[in-house]
């Protein structure tokens, strides 16, 4: 690897002073500081201390009683950037971004609970039996624009629906051309985006991301979410990655593409060749792998569907899940299994929502594909046809209180992905439901202020 000094060596000659030095939060908001270049070396050596925000500030500034924050009056976390990580911000001349972990700043060494720490857990747990994974994430997002209209209660509509649903057609009439230049940008930023699409509702989007190694994939799912936002405040718009935020309109979605290869390089969700026999053309271990998923998705839910609001987007006929199945090549299902084989045999978890934290999300899913393979879980057979029949499979949990219920309930998944995290992700979870239940909605006003 490349040395500190000689790091600034080179980023001055390519006319660069400053290096942001970020790192992702519990609930994947980035934190971080801008660094004079002719500081790197030093914050490389010693880190760069935060308060402790990153576990117990929500982003309206609430503080979250979070074992290790308050309790502890509210100590130094020291970042530690993993030059590897280093790129530059092709929107923000002469700014360079590098990625890092919340660290003990006596140690040195990551939090339990740095969301990139966690999931290296869950690659440590696959490695201790051969394999190396895969991911591939796959991201819709909103844009938003601003909403002149008195009495708008956000202050914010779907950018250009005038376009109405466009999803995949030809037609890219939007006004700033949002898919071609995105495009162009973020292939300066090289964080593996391939494609681009308009999707179903009005203003809706989606960018695809190559598959990598899972840390790496992980790390540019990351930046990739803080580049669209980045980008549309740039444009005047708002872009977000909630899970629904519109009652009628659909979801966002993060769907995960996994697979698992062997020291040799080779798919081990594939079949063997010659295996005429193969159920589905897959591997014993593809199906283990499908059958830890679903065994543990409720516990999943947590992790991939953060917010009271992801629960919205669960229902039938709406392509985001509802029931906890599986398919080949099905889009009703929870899980999908992509019609290519061989080399390219994967499985494509669709339950996740686009405001998941992506650490914790594709850790979440590599712990339980671990346990599966362990654990040689038999997945039910696979839906047929398009359903959303509950009477067929078991509905997922249907609110974010019962799916925190459900990962409190799975000392599996908690004993591969940490104890520390578990605890403190709960209670930072818990802590927003608390918080929500005393807020009135805009919805009770409507329904019950004028009648009664
Ligand atoms: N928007 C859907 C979701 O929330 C997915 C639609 C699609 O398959 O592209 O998961
Ligand atoms: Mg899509
Ligand atoms: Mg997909």
């Amino acid at each position: 690897a490349e040395s500190a000094e000689r790091t600034v060596e080179r980023l001055d000659g390519q006319g660069i002073d400053i290096v942001r030095v970020g790192y992702p939060d519990l609930i994947g908001t980035e934190r971080g500081k801008d660094v004079l270049l002719e500081r790197l070396p030093e914050v490389v050596h010693s880190g760069v201390a935060f308060c402790q925000a990153v576990y117990y500030t929500s982003p309206q500034g609430d503080t979250v009683p979070v074992p290790g924050g308050l309790d502890r009056g509210l100590p130094d976390v020291s970042i530690r950037p993993d030059l590897s990580t280093l790129v530059e911000l092709p929107w923000e001349p002469g700014v360079a971004h590098v990625l890092g972990d919340a660290c003990d700043p006596a140690t040195g060494r990551p939090f339990l609970e740095s969301p990139r720490q966690v999931l290296r857990a869950a690659v440590a747990r696959l490695a201790d039996l051969g394999l190396t994974a895969l991911a591939g994430p796959e991201l819709e997002y909103y844009l938003l624009e601003p909403d002149p209209t008195p009495g708008s209660s956000s202050g914010w509509r779907r950018y250009d629906d005038a376009l109405g649903n466009v999803y995949v057609t030809g037609r890219k009439g939007d006004r700033l051309s949002h898919v071609l230049r995105t495009l162009r940008t973020l292939r300066k930023l090289d964080i593996g985006v391939t494609m681009g699409n308009h999707e179903f509702s009005g203003g809706q989007f989606e960018i695809n991301l190559h598959h990598s190694e899972a840390l790496d994939a992980a790390d540019r799912a990351f930046r990739f979410k803080g580049a669209i936002k980045e980008l549309a405040r740039h444009d005047g718009l708002m872009a977000t990655f909630m899970a629904k935020p519109f009652d009628d309109e659909g979801g966002s979605g993060f769907h995960v593409h996994l697979s698992c290869t062997d020291a040799e390089g080779r798919n081990v969700f594939a079949a063997d060749p010659g295996d005429e026999g193969a159920e589905h053309g897959l591997s014993a271990t593809a199906l283990h792998a499908i059958g830890g998923v679903l065994a543990h998705a409720p516990a999943l839910a947590a992790l991939l569907n953060p917010t009271i609001n992801s629960y919205k987007r669960f229902g039938p006929d709406t392509l985001a899940p509802w029931l906890n199945d599986w398919g080949l090549d099905n889009r009703s299902a929870m899980l999908r299994i992509p019609p290519e084989r061989g080399a390219g045999s994967r499985i494509e978890v669709r339950l996740g929502d686009a405001s998941a934290n992506p650490y914790l999300g594709i850790a979440g899913l590599l712990g339980a594909v671990y346990l599966g393979i362990r654990d040689k879980i038999k997945p039910p057979a696979p839906l047929e046809g398009y359903g959303y029949d509950a009477a067929k499979a078991p509905v997922l949990p249907m609110t974010l209180p019962a799916a925190l219920d459900a990962f409190e309930a799975d000392g599996e998944l908690i004993e591969v992905l940490g104890k520390e995290f578990a605890a403190a992700y709960l209670v930072y979870k818990r802590d927003e439901v608390q918080r929500f239940s005393r807020t009135v909605t805009d919805w009770e006003f409507r329904e019950y202020a004028y009648h009664l």
